[in-house]
């Protein structure tokens, strides 16, 4: 029987029962699959040398018989040698640390080894080769150099097994290999075949062909991706139908006359984007990003009142209470005396109000509703919602915007919708996360924005930092406190504290506040902590990054004494946290001690301090972000990065000193995404998802926008990919795409 891909690896010769099982235990079961099974990498293996000739102070790579092993103990590093013979000469084999390698390399055995040599006394050593041993009758390996494929292993088979595995399955495999992408389409990118693909990244006769071979794999990975990604949106387009809303001069000037401000150019841009969009009668689904403070709310604005002067609603949905109250108010104050009626609906609406708005806004009585994500879920209904805003994404991604689109068009609606991002995203990510959504970048902040000045500080000059921070808030002042505010930020670290543990402090200092607004400043961390904190959990002791609870409790009590402190974590009810950021932003606290869970977005113009403990610890664009949160009101602000007591490492705070001079956030998520990978950046589960192995999002832009555009090129060519020639291209993007993409329908 002839093998195919399909072929178990057991019945192909040289793969014996035993690999072949534990093949199947990585998922390795047939030829196709362990052909897919791609390297990680690829060593180099110098040219095979008599040991006679190798020079000393090379890298090479030798073959002989062991004649002799010991192991010798010098105190506590014991070390392993043992001597290679090849007929031409001898060379000496060292390995530190390594006693056990006595029961693995045995006098007699035949080895291949590869390193460093130097010279000792007559002989030539190597400490610490790479070696291998070679079964009875193996070839010691070819004369010239080459690339050998480390695969990704598992205790039980290791590379090396793996590679043998291959080697018996490639010639196999690479003849029925088939190819989705026809020549003149490979032609024309300068790309391999795909059996060939596969041939030099298992095999590759030189660097230059790994890389070719990397670079169709990463180009199809990408491909049949986008490939989903444009039909599920030529789809929409075709059966969906959105209002198409006016857009005339008269009401573009009446929007603008509208908005407390002139658009800045890249407002400007990111208007037009979206205008047209709206304006036809296919539902837009865009995304708008902009960096931290650029002005993304002018354009929802701007596209909600397009829907209301063409007679529809509008929606806008905001991640927080907090932050759907204060889109809220500035709408209302925008539009006071305007006929448009704004309504808020979240968690925290009182049952007979929340009546009222739901009523009011299934019958049109309600032109925009603003909300949380209670809108998805609480049975709103809609008269005629055209135009759906959701704020501040940032983990939502393809997958779950489609449930959320589900759910808007459940009332038979297919609203426009805008997606706003919290952060700005690098383009490979925006377009492979985001690539049903076209995107519109604002470019620039708004004028006079005074930048935020940022420092870096060591660990050591801590205490200093704090007493300037007293000094600034006015502390022990004569006269009244100065108004300022500051954040403090510190890296989680382990569990925080109980919100009964919590509320000890915070109780105290909210209820206090509430009586006499900046008055002494009586309330203070210090009393309430020391009463109640070590009741509940007995943490803390002062040490300053244990929890934000210690370290707020350490503030309290030393440098920051007399200041109004109240602390925010992840653990706290969504209430009570709205609760606090509120009584911060209202003024009546002055210092918040926060974990990230900071919002987003919300402005607190008296806060012109922000420091952040640990700075190391946190990602590039997640600091960044942090910083975002101050210098949103008149005053110029400060933003302080302390190191860790011990940095992660010297690079950490160089990268530190490196966010101090540019305040380009897409600068910063770029750098971000090559140290940390999008898994880091956006969720392992939303970039598991995506599967992609061999595509590199912090390298692979170019691939990345090529992919995209031939896939459009592709689905406008062939609208739902049923032309002949498709058919493969089709069937291996349903595979690996239409179940997260929910491309039942479609295919
Ligand atoms: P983000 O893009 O971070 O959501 P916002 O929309 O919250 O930014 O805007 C940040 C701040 O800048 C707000 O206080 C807003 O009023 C102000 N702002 C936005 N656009 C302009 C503009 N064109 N001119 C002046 N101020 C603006
Ligand atoms: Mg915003």
């Amino acid at each position: 029987m002839a093998l195919d891909l399909t072929s178990p690896l057991s019945e192909v010769p040289g793969i014996g029962a035993g690999l072949a099982r534990g093949l199947a235990g990585m998922g390795l079961t047939n030829v196709g699959r362990l052909v897919a099974h791609l390297p990680m990498r690829h060593e180099r293996i110098e040219a095979l040398a008599p040991i006679g000739e190798l020079a000393a102070g090379a890298t090479v790579s030798a073959s002989g018989q062991v004649t002799a092993t010991r192991v010798l103990m010098r105190g506590r590093k014991p070390r392993f040698e043992a001597v290679l013979m090849d007929g031409t000469g001898r060379l000496d084999l060292v390995w530190f640390h390594a006693a056990y390698l006595r029961d693995k390399i045995h006098a007699g055995a035949r080895l291949r080894v590869q390193g460093k040599t130097r010279r000792l006394g007559p002989n030539l050593q190597i400490v610490n080769p790479q070696w291998w041993e070679l079964g009875p009758g193996e070839a010691a390996g070819a004369e010239r150099a080459r690339l050998r494929p480390v695969y990704p292993a598992t205790e039980g088979v290791g590379s090396r097994q793996i590679e043998r595995a291959v080697e018996r399955a490639l010639p196999i495999a690479l003849p029925r290999i088939e190819d989705h992408l026809d020549e003149g389409y490979r032609r024309e990118r300068a790309m391999p075949a795909l059996a060939e693909a596969y041939r030099m990244m298992h095999s590759p006769r030189s660097e230059e062909e790994v890389s070719a071979a990397r670079r169709r794999l990463a180009y199809d990975e990408l491909l049949l991706m986008q490939l989903g990604v444009a039909l599920k949106r030529a789809h929409r387009q075709r059966t969906l139908r959105a209002p198409a809303l006016r857009w005339t001069p008269a009401i573009d000037r009446a929007i603008r006359e509208r908005l407390p401000f002139t658009l800045t150019p890249g407002q400007d841009a990111a208007v037009v984007d979206v205008a047209r969009d709206l304006s036809r009668p296919t539902p837009a689904n865009r995304l708008i990003q902009g960096d931290v403070g650029s002005g993304k709310t002018a354009v929802a604005a701007y596209a909600m009142l397009m829907a209301v002067l063409s007679d529809q609603q509008a929606t806008l949905m905001a991640p927080t209470e907090l932050l759907a109250e204060q889109h809220h108010a500035r709408l209302v104050e925008m539009l006071s005396g305007a006929r448009v009626r704004v309504a808020l609906l979240t968690g925290s609406t009182p049952e007979s109000a929340r009546r009222e708005v739901l009523e009011a806004c299934a019958s049109g009585g309600v032109d925009i509703l603003v909300g949380t994500h209670a809108l998805l879920t609480a049975g709103v209904r809609f008269r005629s919602l055209a135009v759906a805003v959701i704020d501040e994404q940032h983990r939502f991604g393809v997958h779950q915007r489609a449930a959320l689109r589900a759910k808007a068009e459940e009332a038979d609606a297919s609203p426009h919708v805008l997606v706003m991002t919290a952060t700005p995203i690098p383009r490979t990510l925006a377009i492979t996360l985001f690539g049903d959504l076209d995107i519109s970048t604002i470019v620039g902040l708004p004028p006079g924005r005074l930048p935020v000045s940022t420092r870096v500080v060591e660990h050591a000059k801590r205490g200093e930092v704090y007493a300037w921070v007293a000094k600034k808030l006015g502390l022990g002042a004569v006269e009244r406190p100065s108004g300022a505010q500051a954040f403090v930020v510190a890296p989680q670290i382990g569990e925080e504290p109980e919100e009964a543990v919590w509320s000890g402090v915070g109780e105290d200092v909210l209820s206090e506040a509430g009586d006499d607004a900046a008055g002494g400043g009586s309330a203070t961390a210090e009393g309430a902590a020391a009463g109640r904190a070590d009741a509940g959990g007995g943490r803390g002791g002062g040490a300053a990054s244990r929890t934000v609870l210690a370290l707020a409790r350490e503030l309290g009590a030393g440098p920051l004494k007399g200041a109004r402190i109240a602390v925010l974590h992840g653990r706290l009810k969504r209430e009570t946290r709205d609760a606090i950021m509120r009584r911060f932003r209202e003024g009546q606290v002055s210092v918040l001690v926060a974990t990230t869970v900071i919002e987003v977005g919300v402005d607190v113009p008296g806060a012109t301090i922000m420091v952040v403990e640990g700075a190391d610890r946190f990602g590039l664009a997640q600091l960044h972000q942090l910083r975002g949160r101050v210098g949103r009101g008149a005053g110029r602000s400060v933003c302080v990065l302390i190191g860790s007591e011990e940095p992660a490492t010297p690079d950490a705070m160089e990268r530190l000193r490196a966010l101090a001079t540019t305040s380009d956030g897409f600068a910063i998520a770029e750098e971000d995404l090559k140290i940390r990978g999008p898994g880091e950046m956006f969720g392992e589960r939303q970039a598991g998802a995506i599967g992609l192995r061999v595509a590199d999002l912090s390298r692979d832009l170019d691939l990345v926008r090529m992919a995209q555009r031939d896939a459009r090129a592709w689905v406008e060519r062939s609208p739902g990919l049923t032309q002949p020639g498709d058919a493969m291209a089709r069937r291996r993007m349903l595979r690996a795409h239409g179940k997260w993409l929910g491309l039942g329908d479609v295919g």
